[in-house]
């Protein structure tokens, strides 16, 4: 664990709010993983040379993206494999559409274990009655069912998905709305854990949380205002950190 702002005295936290993706588990294998299945399945569905697919999959996500904005469902995949069905000229093969997205998620998640010593930690804020919530970019649908896959489907106090919102982290509506759930008033007090110093860091930042950034391969440390308070690479070392806070 490393003490990046000097000036933080930890103290016990009020709640403890985690992101999802890229923090409780490797996104990038299993982002790359199910993004090679659907590759798979359309040159077998579609007869379309994988490569070429790719290139409209790019082309199609940067179109909703483009349309969406920072919205939750700017990053379905079920609407960016339905903009490549008609990017190729197949009018609304709809059947094909969904079946790509289910490919993708049921690929995906057979690939996304969680890292390890995450579930220990949840079960050890859960044991010093710490509330513990998910703020998390993205549908409901998918996000719920990814959760539950972890089998964390009851472990955490209060679930956000940026769907709820409106918009993605880091605007600070999905910090306000998680803090309505657990019923806790304060800001002061409060530890934000995720990846990414953009969306988790900074925004959880303006938002008065204590930040700590998940590091792995492919994640860089935060710069300036989205340095994080804390950095760590192991979730063994924020269980030791909260051992020793509660321990005071
Ligand atoms: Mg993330």
């Amino acid at each position: 664990m490393r003490q990046h702002n000097k000036a933080i005295i930890l103290r016990r936290p009020d709640a403890v709010l985690f992101d999802t993706d890229n923090t409780l588990y490797d996104y990038s294998y299993a982002n790359k993983t199910g993004e090679q299945a659907v590759r798979k399945k359309a040159r077998n569905l579609l007869g379309i040379e994988e490569e070429k697919f790719w290139k409209l999959y790019l082309q199609a996500r940067e179109e909703i993206k483009l349309q969406l904005g920072a919205t939750a469902s700017s990053h379905s995949r079920l609407l960016y494999y339905q903009r490549v069905i008609e990017l190729l000229g197949l009018r609304a093969h709809l059947l094909i559409a969904l079946d790509l997205e289910q490919t993708f998620w049921r690929t995906f998640l057979a690939n996304a274990p969680l890292f390890s010593d995450v579930k220990s930690t949840l079960n050890l804020l859960r044991s010093y009655k710490v509330p513990i919530a998910i703020v998390t970019d993205l549908t409901a649908h998918i996000q719920l069912r990814k959760l539950t896959y972890f089998g964390l489907e009851d472990i955490f106090d209060a679930v956000v998905t940026s769907e709820e919102v409106g918009i993605d982290k880091p605007d600070i509506r999905n910090f306000q709305l998680v803090m309505k759930k657990l019923k806790v008033c304060t800001t002061k007090n409060i530890w934000m854990i995720g990846d990414n110093p953009y969306t988790d860091i900074y925004g959880a930042k303006e938002f008065g949380a204590v930040t700590f950034q998940k590091l792995h391969k492919g994640v860089t440390l935060g710069k300036e205002k989205e340095l994080p308070d804390y950095s760590f690479r192991n979730f063994s070392e924020v269980y030791k950190l909260i051992l020793n806070v509660f321990k005071e």
